[in-house]
């Protein structure tokens, strides 16, 4: 999938656009308790093709002064974007932080469409001319209070995506990242399992953009370990913020079959591990759960069981997902984390008959009667299995509104326990019928 950045001055509108852009998809944080998100990177679509939009804006490094900021801003956007809005302010004309961050984006060679904002009436328009002096061609005239000029905009980034068939050629391929707080052992895992699996030479090169990506092949199956821990240590300021850590996790997981969300058995759960395990629920990958450093551990049968219980207490959002106990440095135990990779991935595509699907809910049915609301009963008609990755599910009813959660949630536990689906999140959605 491409990443649009947004760079510009503070003050120049990005947010407004940034928000304009990926609408109220982001705000569908649903039932993943203590999740707060960062707006600073979601999904958008603009003429059937989906992509992602970084608001560069929103990764503050400490208190640089601003033009060491809006360097540090465009390099973000040139490592992690294929395509760069460059956005000036319409009222202000050009300034000597524009003309700094123009520099540098013009030394890049990666796409940039210039937008010049707060052009909120036509006649505004003859004062764009000056911008074609940033060197970056036609400006383009938008306004974000006013929702103006974003369709031309956005026709002309999506005519500098990259073509990506490559991805669709790798379908029986199952990519996977690790994610967690620093320190858990993300570099150390990628480096136990490339060096315990069969690494496949191949001639992927060019696929990997921003990450490292190790295709590995296990019984019969072939993997691929997308590796954004790794390209960490390259010394750039931002690297070390917190926010450009959680952008490089929300990229990964965009690119994933299935998450590993590492922890450590040595400092234990943490609320930030939540944080970063609910990103990757929210996205609807599959997920394992990896606790790393067991070797440290003083184990008994006893230990094992008691740390799955306080994972369990703490991630109930991810209850479907197993649990890995290992080391990445002694390698304990690292023979069962490709099985459950395998294992989630499967549920992640699994399909299920609409015949068989329907003997399930209506059997569920006739053991806890629908609901009704203000002397209207839910009727269920009929329900039928919509896509993959993760499962996702439409139950047709005589009105969505007295789909009560409880019962939606009755339901979709009925579903889980008749077929499984271990390791993936499944959706499940009501529709009129
Ligand atoms: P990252 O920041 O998540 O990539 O973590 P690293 O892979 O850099 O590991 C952080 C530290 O934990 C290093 O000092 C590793 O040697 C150590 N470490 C990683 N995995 C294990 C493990 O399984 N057992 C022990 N004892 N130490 C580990």
């Amino acid at each position: 999938k491409s990443v649009v950045a947004i760079v510009g001055r503070p003050n120049v509108g990005k947010s407004t656009i940034f928000n304009r852009l990926v609408g109220e998809r982001i705000s569908i944080v649903e039932d993943t308790p203590g999740v707060t998100r960062d707006r600073i990177y979601a999904e958008a679509e603009w003429l059937m093709t989906t992509f992602s939009v970084i608001d560069t804006g929103g990764i503050e490094i400490g208190d640089e002064p601003l033009l060491k900021q809006m360097r540090n801003q465009a390099e973000i956007a040139i490592d992690e974007a294929d395509v760069i809005i460059f956005m000036v302010n319409g009222k202000e004309g050009i300034t000597a932080a524009d003309d700094e961050v123009a520099k540098i984006l013009f030394k890049s060679n990666k796409p940039v469409v210039l937008a010049v904002n707060k052009i909120d009436n036509p006649e505004m328009r003859d004062t764009i001319y000056e911008y074609y002096s940033l060197g970056f061609g036609e400006p383009f005239p938008i306004s974000g209070a006013h929702g103006l000029g974003l369709g031309d905009l956005l026709d002309e980034v999506v005519k500098h995506f990259p073509i990506t068939d490559k991805e669709e050629a790798e379908e029986d391929t199952i990519y996977f990242s690790l994610i967690g707080r620093p320190n858990v052992g993300k570099s150390s895992l990628v480096n136990s399992i490339i060096n315990e699996e069969r690494v496949i030479v191949s001639e992927m090169e060019g696929t990997t953009r921003d990450a490292i990506d190790t295709p590995i092949r296990k019984d019969d199956q072939n993997f691929v370990i997308i590796d954004t821990a790794g390209m960490r240590k390259r010394g750039k300021v931002y690297e070390k913020t917190e926010k450009y850590s959680v952008l490089r996790a929300l990229k990964a997981i965009e690119r994933s079959d299935v998450v590993l969300v590492l922890i450590d058995a040595e400092t234990g759960i943490r609320e930030q591990d939540k944080n970063i395990a609910g990103y990757a629920h929210d996205a609807g990958r599959a997920i394992v759960i990896v606790v790393n450093k067991w070797d440290i551990v003083e184990t008994t049968e006893k230990t094992m069981k008691d740390f799955e219980n306080k994972i369990r207490a703490h991630f109930q959002f991810l209850n479907y997902a197993p649990i890995v106990f290992l080391s990445a440095k002694t390698k304990k135990r690292l023979h069962t984390l490709m099985p459950s990779i395998k294992i989630a991935s499967e549920n992640h595509t699994k399909r299920i008959s609409t015949n068989i699907l329907n003997e399930v809910v209506m059997d569920a049915i006739a053991m806890n009667p629908t609901p009704t609301f203000k002397g209207k009963r839910l009727k269920v008609l009929y329900a039928t299995q919509v896509s993959v990755k993760p499962p996702s599910f439409v139950i047709f009813v005589n009105d969505p509104e007295l789909m009560h959660f409880t019962y939606k949630r009755f339901l979709e536990n009925k579903i889980r326990d008749a077929f499984g689906f271990v390791g993936t999140p499944i959706k499940i959605f009501s529709r009129k019928r």
